[in-house]
């Protein structure tokens, strides 16, 4: 077996794939069912319309695909884009370096407008841009709200503001994966095309269903877009729909459970207070790391980034060693610093189906383990400042109220 086993329960707090709470394992340990009968239908209806919400929109169709967040990323470019289409894109971090590098392998002819990674993506080359292209030869604005290997949450809604100021027809498509359902994330207000995410972050699911929403506007383009596809296309799906019987294809009825139990959680908490509880742990473990005397890799503050933190290390500690001794002496799992950023940063998770405590208990950790490797860290000292802010800001859990 490659799992390794270690007592009590392994702190997870690599930002996705998440702890999956128990409510959401019991509901997925269930039988195969026949997905052509009445009842399959019936569920997934009700989860179409139930995931409009967790997106904000009222006008958006939604696809629940088996796959991942990369297709879910394929799913929003080949639906709505022929090859060739221009695409303003930003580089800012590994996953929109992934997001790029699928963009350009589909044929697409990708403007890549690069940030220092740390940095959110530069709107005012965006603005320019916009401004210089009256022949409206940019179709599309691909761009990921929250980059998870830097801990940055862009603007979205001065993404929309630009494209409206110089009346641009652009689409915006949107990589949600780790923002959706821990951010506010608004699809209807900010004009957003496309967005998307993947149940393995803050769904607190298992990997393997990519949720893509589609505005009346894509859906409109993806009658005329040329990309080829087939396991991703749309209309497939539209026609199952029309037809009451929802899929194209075998769904995976054990994580569709999963989705109805983790929308369930979400809603019995309210989304705002989801959305206040990430704030809060992002802000905890902020004030942990300025305690710790470390660095965000974030620049400025407004990036912060409440699902995920990035802590740059002195430059004579190996960030990978702070990972690899984290997981080998306390159970405790951390995000590794990926290409550019590899061996520098750190990455603490705080996404999902997560507690105050539980944080603290991966605070307390990340203390150790820095101590273990030589940095003069104060033991205590980065938890007693995210204590401290959290034993003020917590508030009474809604559903015991
Ligand atoms: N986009 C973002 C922002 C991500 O963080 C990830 C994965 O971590 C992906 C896309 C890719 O998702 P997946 O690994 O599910 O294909």
């Amino acid at each position: 077996a490659d799992y390794v086993y270690g007592p009590g329960r392994t702190h997870l707090f690599v930002p996705g794939p998440v702890n999956i709470p128990d409510p959401v394992i019991r509901a997925m340990n269930r039988q195969n069912e026949d997905y052509r009968s009445p009842a399959v239908p019936v569920l997934t209806k009700i989860l179409l319309e139930d995931v409009k919400k967790i997106f904000k929109t009222t006008t958006g169709t939604p696809f629940i695909i088996p796959t991942t967040g990369t297709g879910a990323w394929e799913s929003a470019l080949t639906n709505t884009l022929s090859p060739g289409d221009r695409i303003v894109s930003f580089l800012i971090g590994q996953f929109s370096l992934l997001w790029i590098d699928q963009q350009q392998r589909l044929g697409f002819n990708v403007d890549v407008v690069e940030s220092d990674w740390g940095r959110g993506a530069d709107l005012d080359v965006l603005e320019a841009k916009l401004r210089q292209d009256t022949a409206h030869t940019i179709k599309a604005i691909a761009i990921v709200h929250n980059e998870t290997a830097t801990g940055v949450t862009n603007d979205l809604a001065t993404v929309r503001k630009l494209l409206d100021t110089y009346r641009h027809p652009a689409l915006i498509l949107v990589d949600g994966v780790s923002s959706i359902c821990a951010l506010d994330f608004r699809m209807d207000e900010w004009g957003v095309d496309v967005a998307l995410t993947g149940s393995q972050k803050a769904l607190s699911m298992p990997t393997g269903l990519g949720i893509v929403c589609a505005s009346p506007k894509a859906l409109e383009a993806s009658k005329t877009a040329k990309s080829v596809r087939v396991f991703f296309d749309w209309n497939d799906y539209l026609k199952s729909y029309k037809i009451g019987s929802y899929w194209p294809y075998t769904p995976s009825i054990q994580l569709l459970y999963g989705l109805r139990a983790a929308l369930d959680l979400l809603f019995l908490e309210g989304l705002d207070n989801v959305f206040k509880r990430h704030k809060r742990l992002g802000t905890a473990t902020r004030l942990a790391v300025e305690a710790w005397g470390l660095k965000n890799c974030t620049q400025k503050e407004e990036w912060f980034s409440d699902t995920v933190t990035a802590v740059v290390v002195p430059p004579y500690i190996d960030s990978g060693e702070i990972v690899k001794h984290a997981w080998k002496r306390y159970n405790l799992s951390l995000g590794l610093g990926l290409n550019k950023v590899a061996g520098k940063v750190f990455r603490i998770g705080h996404l999902g189906n997560l507690n105050e405590l539980q944080l603290l208990g991966c605070l307390s950790g990340v203390e150790m383990v820095l101590k273990d490797v030589g940095y003069p860290v104060k033991l205590g000292s980065g938890v007693a400042a995210a204590a401290a802010y959290l034993s003020n800001s917590t508030p009474l859990i809604p559903s015991r109220i």
